[in-house]
C-alpha cells in the first residue's frame, strides 16, 4: 500500500480541487477532510456547534477562524487521520488558520501544501456551466450531468445552478479569494512546504500532476 500523506490543497473556486481531493484520498487511503463538507454536516446534525455554525450563517457572517479549526482540530484528532494522514480541502484559508494547523500537527509534519493553478479565464467558464446538489454539495456541469436530471447521483438531492454563479459575482469572489490566499501562499513557500501544480487539463492529467509532486517532496527527504 503506499504511505499516507499529509497534504493541504488550496485552489479558487472551481480549480478541480474537490474533484483531486476525492481522487488523492482514494490513493493515499486517507480520510477527504472538507471544511465545506464538514459546515454542511454540521448545519444538518443540530449538534451545539451545528447550532453555532447556523446562527453565523443567519446573520450573513463567514464562519470565523477559530470556529472552523476547532472542527478541523477534532477531526484530525481521528485514528484514520492520526495513522495515515489526511487531504485538507477548504483549510486553511488565512495564515492565522495555517499557523493554528501548524501547531496542532507539530513542526514539519506537513507533507506538502498544493497550489492547484487555473487561470481566471477558464475558471469563469468552468463556473457558469457548474451545478450543485443542495443538499451534499456535490458538483456537475452542464457537460457532465447527472444521471436522471436534476437529480443527485451521491444522494438524490436537488441539483440547481446557483444563484451567486454569475460572471460578476463568480470575478468578486475570486478576487477575495485570491487577496485573502496570496499572504498563505507566501507563507507556505517561505516555509519551504509549497508546491504549484499547473491545474490545466484533463483530471487524469492534473491528478498524475499532484502525485508527481508529492513523490518528489518524498524523495527529496522531506517526507516521512
Ligand atoms: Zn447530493
Amino acid at each position: 500500500m503506499v504511505p499516507g500523506v499529509r497534504l493541504v490543497v488550496l485552489g479558487k473556486q472551481g480549480a478541480g480541487k474537490g474533484t483531486q481531493c476525492v481522487r488523492l484520498s482514494h490513493h493515499y487511503v486517507v480520510p477527504h477532510i472538507s471544511t465545506g463538507d464538514m459546515l454542511r454536516a454540521a448545519r444538518k446534525s443540530g449538534s451545539e456547534l451545528g447550532i453555532k455554525v447556523q446562527e453565523v450563517m443567519d446573520r450573513g457572517e463567514l464562519v470565523s477562524d477559530d470556529l472552523v479549526m476547532e472542527m478541523v482540530a477534532e477531526r484530525l484528532a481521528e485514528p484514520d487521520a492520526r495513522a495515515r494522514g489526511f487531504i485538507l480541502d477548504g483549510c486553511p484559508r488565512t495564515v492565522h488558520q495555517a499557523e493554528v494547523l501548524a501547531a496542532l500537527l507539530n513542526p514539519g509534519h506537513l507533507d506538502l501544501a498544493v497550489n492547484l493553478h487555473v487561470p481566471t479565464g477558464l475558471v469563469l467558464k468552468r463556473l457558469a456551466s457548474r451545478r450543485v446538489c443542495v443538499d451534499c454539495g456535490a458538483t456537475y456541469s452542464v457537460t457532465s450531468p447527472p444521471k436522471v436530471n436534476w437529480t443527485c447521483d451521491v444522494c438524490g438531492g436537488e441539483v440547481v445552478q446557483r444563484a451567486d454563479d454569475t460572471e460578476e459575482a463568480i470575478r468578486r469572489r475570486l478576487e477575495l479569494y485570491e487577496r485573502q490566499t496570496a499572504p498563505l501562499i507566501d507563507w507556505y513557500e517561505r516555509r519551504g512546504q509549497l508546491a504549484h501544480v499547473n491545474g490545466v487539463g484533463s483530471p487524469d492529467a492534473v491528478f498524475r500532476r499532484i502525485v508527481r509532486a508529492v513523490e518528489d517532496r518524498r524523495q527529496r527527504g522531506r517526507v516521512r
